[in-house]
């Protein structure tokens, strides 16, 4: 019984030892995965502050080198719109190779508002910016300094002066297209914007088409083209990057902020890093995306295994040591409590048996009785045939008694040829009848070489509160009658 709860508690402590450790081990996990994603979304907006302030370079040297100058100036003060065409055909070559660079549009908008020239459709003009087709609504136009807004495109503005008055401003716009393929180019990843719905539908839709990301996110179609058009491989495997992670991501992507998230395709690790883009006004308008080939999360997931493996085996060879220690212990006290020669219990046994016993019968009000016996005239028996032949008498008598006790009833080889035994739930009269069934079953026993052997027994019943010596004293004067009264007999020793 003491047995089995002991590995109970050994394989359920070794359980929970293990659990604990799983613990750490997953929340260690989640922390390098977390560092790791702050470090690929810190690089990927490193990435994009590169290419936005080339763009930015760019656009400020064109405006101070051939914007700034009085011809561009004198003819924008005019505030005559029908002069358009003389700045269109002036730079027109100059817009040419900035289209080249990846520039879209170069627009000059009139301190009230108004468009003065459109590059891309000069046909157009004198329209309140505010209304035009194809270009973002922009705000806060008075701005005197570099102004970046997003939508579809980057745009960058620069006020123009004439005689130190503003005269207009320039609108540089660069699509995110074009920025995601300088990406590419530059830093040999792949990568994609994905603008929200909410934003293209101020440009009508149908430049986009629909992601395979999320039914919230579209992607510039010229994006698409380009890549078809160079054959990519690439967006083969976007496609099914995107396909893959779209139900995986749904619930992320509403939390409009930046993360990144592992992906196997075809057996290759991607980590794909959602990069939110935001407006001026610091309003979410969609995602610039990295696709990079990169197994740090499958390693960190092959490590957690690795490691949870061999915590693993190191538990089960811990518990399996503990097990056989306590065995061995176990197999050590039991050995500590047993009489070499006869396999009954020793003297060493009587304390934490007669202590359980007593404590029992306590608790259910019910009797526990001694007998104590001893060989007759053992010294003889000795003598006459050997003291291996004594030793035999011995084993066999106690093999006479086991046959006729209880399970529950505790054999003792209390000393030399005397035993005790202890019987629980046994009142006097009980032990009485038992103490002299076992005398008979001696008597009529036929030893080997020696023949008839017998012995002598005295009987008594605990009392309630008393101490073990005191009956032990009463059952050795019944068995001290028994010898005096001619042996071969019962006596006892009633309170
Ligand atoms: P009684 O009827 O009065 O009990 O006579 P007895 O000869 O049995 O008396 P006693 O108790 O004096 O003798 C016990 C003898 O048992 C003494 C001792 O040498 C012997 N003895 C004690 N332990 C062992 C043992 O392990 N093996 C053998 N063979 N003899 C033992
Ligand atoms: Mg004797
Ligand atoms: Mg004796």
């Amino acid at each position: 019984m003491k047995k089995i709860k002991e590995e109970i508690a050994l394989i359920v402590g070794s359980f929970i030892t293990y659990a604990i450790l799983i613990t750490f081990l997953h929340i260690d996990r989640k922390n390098k995965e977390y560092i790791y994603s702050l470090g690929k979304i810190d690089q990927i907006e490193s990435e994009f502050l590169v290419i936005s302030e080339r763009f930015e370079n760019l656009s400020e040297f064109f405006t101070n080198s051939r914007l700034r100058k009085p011809d561009i100036t004198t003819t924008l003060a005019t505030e005559d719109v029908s002069k358009r065409y003389i700045i269109f055909n002036g730079i027109y070559e100059d817009f040419k190779l900035l289209k080249n660079y990846g520039y879209d549009d170069i627009i000059f908008i009139l301190p009230d508002g108004i468009l003065f020239l459109d590059m891309k459709k000069p046909q157009i003009s004198g329209k309140k910016f505010i209304d035009i087709d194809n270009i973002v609504v922009v705000s806060n136009t008075l701005k005197n300094s570099v102004d970046k807004r997003f939508y579809d495109s980057m745009i960058y503005s620069y006020p123009l002066f004439h005689n130190n008055n503003l005269v207009s401003y320039v609108y540089f716009t660069v699509p995110f297209y074009t920025v995601g393929k300088n990406l590419s180019d530059i830093f040999r990843n792949f990568y994609v914007f994905y603008i929200h719905r909410d934003f293209i539908s101020l440009n009508g839709s149908k430049g986009y088409i629909q992601s395979e990301l999320s039914d919230e996110y579209f992607v510039d179609r010229k994006f698409y083209n380009l890549s078809l058009k160079k054959k990519e491989e690439n967006i083969d495997i976007i496609t099914k990057i995107n396909i893959e992670l779209k139900s995986k991501i749904s619930e992320r992507l509403q939390k409009i902020d930046s993360f990144c998230v592992p992906v196997k395709i075809e057996n290759k690790p991607y980590i794909v890093t959602f990069y939110s883009i935001k407006d001026i006004s610091d309003r979410h308008i969609g995602y610039l995306v990295s696709y990079t080939l990169d197994n740090t999360f499958f390693e960190f997931e092959r490590t957690f295994y690795i490691t949870a493996g061999l915590l693993g085996i190191i538990v089960i060879l811990i518990t399996y040591s503990v097990y056989q220690i306590l065995k061995l212990k176990a197999a050590a006290e039991e050995k500590a409590i047993t009489d070499k020669l006869t396999g009954t219990f020793n003297r060493m046994a009587i304390e934490p048996i007669i202590n359980a016993e007593l404590d029992r019968s306590k608790r259910n009000n019910k009797p526990v009785s001694l007998i104590l016996f001893d060989i007759d005239f053992f010294k003889k028996i000795n003598d006459r045939y050997g003291h291996d032949k004594g030793d035999y008498v011995l084993k066999k008598v106690t093999e006479i008694i086991k046959r006729s006790i209880r399970k529950s009833d505790y054999l003792i080889r209390w000393g030399g040829e005397e035993f005790l035994l202890i019987l629980p739930e046994t009142d006097i009269e009980g032990a009485k009848k038992l103490a002299e069934k076992l005398r008979t079953a001696v008597e009529s026993y036929s030893f080997k070489d020696i023949g008839k052997v017998t012995i002598s027994l005295g009987v008594t019943q605990i009392k309630t509160g008393e101490p073990l010596d005191n009956a032990i004293k009463r059952a050795d004067e019944a068995l001290y009658a028994a010898k005096n009264r001619g042996r071969n007999r019962v006596e006892f020793n009633y309170y």
